[in-house]
């Protein structure tokens, strides 16, 4: 009983705070699809991320609000290949699979999308489903970012960028510090969107170090 009335008032504490919430709001207005909109248009509107022609990677897109952000500042010119274990919805300029980037289909559908391209930016908002069990959920948030900038180091353009969403506590500066090796840059975003009581940030790497290991054909599955 006591455990179904804290659930209660966190779950009105919650509601509370997204109906009053100002980007909630005003993503409503917008027409953007979530909240996390305002994220991605402060991080470039200040570090300039988002250009027409480009190519990039939505990981953890739905609903799919980075999708739209991407889609405009690139004037729907380029290519935005999104996956989810959600669906997004269709809109144009995005081509997007329901599926789990951690399983082999996901990257096998990626690959086929870019055609041996390389990728201009990689985005990963993934936050994986809350268990309750703190470190339990930090250690397959920071599996997701691992695999996360494994794919960006292997896609990205010498002058590529990855930005990711990290937690911090447990295994932060030892993501950050696996960040740093891999990228010439690497800088800590803590968009105004992001709640102050959330210790999410973002982090961006630029000009990633290694060269593409994906001179390689492609060989998923034949490795
Ligand atoms: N950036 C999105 C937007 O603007 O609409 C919001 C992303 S939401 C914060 C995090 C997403 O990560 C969820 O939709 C969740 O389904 C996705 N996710 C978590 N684990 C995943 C996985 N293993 N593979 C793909 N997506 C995953």
């Amino acid at each position: 009983m006591v455990h179904k009335a804290k659930r209660t008032k966190s779950g009105r504490a919650w509601m509370h705070e997204h109906v009053t919430d100002p980007y909630v709001k005003k993503a409503q207005q917008d027409g953007y699809r979530s909240r996390a909109a305002y994220k991605l248009l402060e991080i470039d509107a200040r570090d300039h991320l988002l250009h027409p022609g480009m190519t990039v990677v939505d990981l953890g897109a739905a609903p799919g609000s980075w999708c739209q952000v991407a889609v405009q500042r690139m004037k729907r010119q380029g290519k935005v290949l999104a996956i989810d274990l959600l669906p997004v919805a269709a809109m144009p300029g995005v081509e997007s699979l329901e599926s789990d980037f951690t399983e082999a289909e996901a990257l096998a559908w990626l690959e086929e999308k870019l055609e041996n391209g390389a990728v201009d930016l990689v985005l990963s908002d993934m936050a994986p489903n809350i268990s309750g069990i703190p470190l339990r959920d930090q250690a397959r948030h920071y599996e997701l970012c691992e695999l996360a900038l494994d794919f960006a180091v292997n896609w990205l353009k010498p002058d590529g960028a990855f930005l990711v969403k990290v937690f911090q506590g447990v295994g932060f500066e030892d993501f950050r510090a696996q960040v740093r090796e891999a990228f010439e840059q690497v800088l800590i975003r803590k968009p105004d969107a992001s709640r102050d009581r959330s210790n999410e940030v973002y982090l961006l790497g630029r000009r990633p170090l290694a060269g593409r290991r994906r001179d390689k054909p492609a060989t998923l599955g034949l490795e």
